[in-house]
């Protein structure tokens, strides 16, 4: 069924050359291990702990996303291994996954987080914040860490206008980024949006990465 699942998303994604982030938070080992036994290789999880120990204890070459709000003081943990951290959310935040990174002798890739959701969700840029911080802040000096695109999640509403016009504007801030910042850096690519409500449409706006959870390994408890 797992297979069957993954399978079908695959077939999905495939005409926008999409990748598929496998949301994995709260689920146990044993369920990434047989999505890993599928063909999957990214997991999403958003927790410090649970991804230092799903990184221990299961296969190597399993490409980890840290989705979740990252704080500053635990960024060590996951500097030896993540591959992408999604959603970061200040320049502070940068310069310390710059540090760590540096330290394991590592370039991190990183997207910045946009509020695109209208309700008021505590995390993730306004986009005025965000082009001021790539204005006045020193962040090409940072050598160990890598701005490869942008991250948003949409509100959580059954009005398809709604998410519709969030995800065309985070896909203008990613324009706009790429325009005015990297022109020049084939890696500035990536669009992280959709998740298992709302994949369908954040890849008919662009998406380049959906990252689905509950769909694949069914509700959280
Ligand atoms: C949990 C989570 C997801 C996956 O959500 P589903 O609805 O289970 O697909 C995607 N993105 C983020 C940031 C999440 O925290």
């Amino acid at each position: 069924m797992l297979a069957a699942v993954l399978q079908s998303i695959q077939e999905e994604l495939a005409p926008y050359q999409a990748k598929l982030v496998a949301v994995s938070k709260t689920y146990p080992k044993e369920m990434l291990q047989a999505a890993y036994e599928c063909g999957q290789r990214d997991f999403g999880e958003n927790r410090v702990q649970e991804i230092v120990e799903k990184a221990e204890a299961l296969p190597k070459d399993i490409v980890w996303h840290f989705i979740g709000h990252l704080q500053t003081n635990k960024v060590k943990y996951i500097a030896p291994f993540v591959n992408l951290i999604h959603a970061v959310d200040s320049f502070k935040l940068l310069k310390e996954i710059d540090k760590r990174a540096a330290a394991n002798d590592r370039i991190i890739n990183v997207l910045l987080q946009f509020k695109i959701a209208e309700e008021d969700s505590k995390y993730g840029y306004d986009a005025a914040d965000i082009f001021s911080m790539l204005d006045e802040l020193p962040w090409q000096k940072l050598q160990h860490v890598r701005i490869v695109g942008v991250m948003g999640m949409a509100t959580f509403t059954e009005d398809k206008e709604q998410v519709d016009q969030e995800f065309s504007q985070l896909k203008i801030y990613f324009d706009r980024l790429k325009a005015t910042y990297f022109e020049n850096e084939p890696s500035f690519k990536e669009i992280s949006m959709g998740m298992s409500g709302d994949y369908p449409l954040a890849l008919e706006h662009g998406s380049t990465m959906v990252r689905i959870g509950s769909k694949i390994f069914g509700h959280r408890g």
